[in-house]
């Protein structure tokens, strides 16, 4: 099997599992008994967080565990929404971010929060100007993600932090796409929060984090004991948190040198199937991007089609957001960046990561050259 589909999810790395497996054996006492039991899972508990702060440059108690993506984008938006509420009821996103964020502000806008979408250029790259005019005395959060999980374009997140900061307006980055993907420390985004997860960057699934910067306002969403600092209840998935740091660890040590392998794989990619497939286009490939990821329109072609094909010589693909997979709209970011309907639908994405080898992509471009000629003779008949 070629997996080409690490945007959607990644297989655990082997000395996380083995950091897991202990934990499982050896660590099961709940960190927040008063035994000896209890104190080491603590402990481990502690030094899960301090490793995680130290990889990514903050104080282990910025760090806020949950349990996916998801819900640390939740935790951002509506903890922030929730405690600045008597401050204003402006909120300010992009038009491309992960549902994860988007339909918190949907939801969000039904409690009566105010959302500004600001869009994006040809490229998928938010519009600076307008995110600039958009912010209003009213506004009380600012929310961007640091890299499109569908097309790999990364944002300018340093200057809408800037922008944000000068108006004392808290910043939350989605960073699910790059944490381990792209070198960066915390504190140069300039974010007061900010969002990973685990089975992105080679870790498990239901163990994530939110970077709350001291003195950044939130309001807890789940209520119950005191756990992470108060701001999210719920007895702490240890297993996942040790998976988690040792995760993050092991991304950070070598983000820069798998970053350049994995830029020089796409863009071979890119070529090769620009010279092998006639009219295609490569989304976002005039912007800065994330190393692995690839979006291609074919068009005249079903992107859905595309991926059973691959499918069928053990090839998997996607067409962009895993959480949108059965749903017959085409993909919202693409048609942001003013891509047609049509061509939105004829587009797959290619995301690559530590198994991909040259040999991957070459039986790739053959397959998906074979396919692309294949469907295109059967809808021009
Ligand atoms: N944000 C972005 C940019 C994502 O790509 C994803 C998942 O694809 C999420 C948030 C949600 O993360 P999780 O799957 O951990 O809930």
């Amino acid at each position: 099997m070629i997996y080409l589909d690490h945007n959607a999810t990644t297989p655990l790395h082997p000395q996380v599992l083995e950091a897991m497996l202990v934990c499982l054996q050896e660590h099961w006492g709940n960190p927040s008994s008063p035994h000896s039991l209890g104190n080491q899972a603590r402990m481990v508990m502690q030094q899960a967080r301090a490793r995680i702060a130290e990889s990514l440059g903050c104080e282990p108690s910025e760090v806020v565990f949950c349990s996916s993506g998801t819900e640390a984008d939740n935790l951002a938006l509506r903890g922030v929404a929730g405690a600045l509420r008597s401050r204003g009821n402006h909120i300010v996103t992009t038009a491309i971010e992960h549902h994860a964020v988007l339909h918190t502000c949907d939801a969000l806008e039904e409690e009566g929060f105010r959302v500004t979408r600001v869009p994006v250029d040809r490229q998928g790259v938010v519009d600076l100007e307008s995110l600039e005019r958009s912010l209003t005395d009213q506004t009380i959060l600012v929310s961007v993600m640091h890299a499109n999980n569908e097309t790999g374009v990364l944002q300018p997140v340093e200057e809408v932090a800037r922008m944000a900061a000068r108006r004392e307006i808290p910043f939350h980055v989605d960073a699910v796409q790059t944490a381990g993907k792209f070198p960066f420390r915390l504190p140069e985004l300039g974010a007061g929060l900010v969002s990973l997860s685990g089975h992105k960057l080679y870790g498990p699934r239901g163990a994530a984090a939110l970077f709350v910067r001291e003195g950044t306002p939130l309001r807890p969403i789940l209520t119950g004991g005191s756990h992470e600092h108060d701001l999210r209840a719920g007895t702490e998935n240890l297993a996942g948190l040790v998976g988690l740091a040792k995760a993050v660890e092991l991304a950070v040590q070598d983000a820069a040198e798998e970053g350049r392998r994995l830029t020089g794989l796409r863009d071979e990619l890119e070529a090769r199937l620009s010279s092998s497939i006639p009219e295609i286009r490569i989304n976002g490939a005039q912007a800065r991007r994330v190393p692995n990821t690839s979006n291609v329109t074919f068009p005249g072609v079903d992107g859905e089609s595309i991926i059973l094909g691959l499918d069928l010589a053990g090839i998997c693909v996607s067409t962009g957001s895993a959480c949108s997979t059965g749903e017959p709209e085409p993909s919202h970011v693409l048609r942001e960046m003013g891509v047609s309907r049509r061509d939105a639908q004829g587009s797959i994405r290619l995301s690559l990561g530590r198994g991909t080898r040259q040999e991957d992509l070459d039986l790739t471009v053959q397959v998906l050259a074979d396919t692309v000629a294949r469907l295109r003779r059967i809808t021009s008949i």
